[in-house]
């Protein structure tokens, strides 16, 4: 069989995506930048020839600068323009700065808390990737606060339009798992203003580890009474991507092409490049097999039983 990796003229220097133990991507890269444990978890900053500075933490890629805009358009957009008017926004997590980026740019906001739990992630975004936050951190709206998300909403007192969860791993043993639970997701909804929306990323939707996002999508219908999965193909992951939103009453399918063009040119600024009133007719119309993979999970994630393993069924020989 051909060694297509012994090919001379593939580059010498590789990045790894790790994504299970059988399937791990690869990206070609100019160098390293940065590599450092925070305590919390490993970091990389690397510069990919085909997709610009990348993000990795423990070893998975967590945005890249060709195609970010894409996971972090589709991540805070739906949600915003769904809402009548989004004043207070929180975002969970979201170290690189560009969830925030996005949700300033909403005219009607006049509060953004960023709660991430790790500072050397934000310090290392501030130094390395500029085009990513594009000076969210220092916008006057912008709250910058470092701790565990979820203990924040414990003690928060103000209620929020829209809560933005972006995370890392939701697996067991992760600094994040304990914010993929039914009784997190019941905190998040008490933290809601009356039309409050949650929106999340909600890992992969491969075929080979559908379990995850379709567990996080299960869990979510115990805590929040409309439940909308959507999904978003982001190159650089190589991969259609799961998204979650999560609301008291409405609905994003009530929203036609129209009226979504007309509140982001009303509301947004600058342009979009990932979202508009046909993107969202998209995002929200999921194939059938991810439907119906959807309606068959019956596993609630809870604090005493989270996601253990990604690739349940899988046992290395
Ligand atoms: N785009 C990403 C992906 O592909 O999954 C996630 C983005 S972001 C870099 C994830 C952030 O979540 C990290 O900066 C990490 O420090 C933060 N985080 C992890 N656990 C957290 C927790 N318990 N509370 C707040 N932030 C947390």
């Amino acid at each position: 069989m051909a060694n297509f990796l012994a090919k001379k003229d593939l580059p010498a220097k590789w990045l790894y995506d790790y994504f299970n133990p059988f399937e791990v991507h690869k990206h070609a890269i100019k160098g390293t930048l940065y590599q450092g444990h925070s305590g919390i978890q490993e970091m990389v900053v690397a510069e990919s020839i085909n997709f610009g500075r990348c993000l990795v933490l423990d070893n998975e890629l967590q945005s890249a600068e060709l195609d970010e805009f894409i996971y972090h358009e589709a991540l805070v957009h739906p949600a915003l323009v769904l809402h009548p008017e989004p004043v207070r926004v929180a975002i969970i997590g979201g170290g690189e700065g560009s969830a925030l980026r996005e949700v300033l740019r909403h005219k009607s906001i006049k509060k953004a808390v960023m709660v991430d739990l790790d500072k050397a992630v934000v310090d290392c975004a501030r130094e390395y990737l500029a085009p990513f936050h594009q000076g969210a951190f220092s916008d006057p709206r912008t709250e910058l606060l470092y701790q565990d998300g979820r203990r924040y909403l414990e003690e928060v007192k103000e209620p929020f339009d829209v809560i933005i969860i972006d995370l890392t791993c939701p697996l067991e043993g992760g600094p994040s798992y304990l914010l993929f639970t039914e009784e997190f997701y019941r905190l998040v909804r008490k933290r809601l203003t009356d039309q409050g929306i949650l929106a999340l990323q909600a890992d992969t939707t491969s075929l080979v580890a559908l379990n995850t996002y379709t567990t996080i999508t299960r869990t979510l219908k115990e805590a929040f009474p409309r439940v909308f999965p959507y999904a978003a193909f982001v190159p650089s992951y190589a991969m259609l991507w799961g998204f979650c939103l999560a609301a008291h009453g409405l609905d994003p399918r009530d929203l036609g092409p129209g009226e979504v063009d007309k509140r982001i040119s009303q509301r947004v600024q600058g342009e979009l490049r990932y979202y508009d009133g046909i993107t969202h007719q998209a995002i929200f119309n999921l194939p059938k097999y991810l439907r119906e993979a959807i309606k068959k999970q019956t596993t609630v994630n809870r604090d005493n039983s989270p996601l253990k393993e990604k690739y349940p069924g899988f046992k290395e020989k």
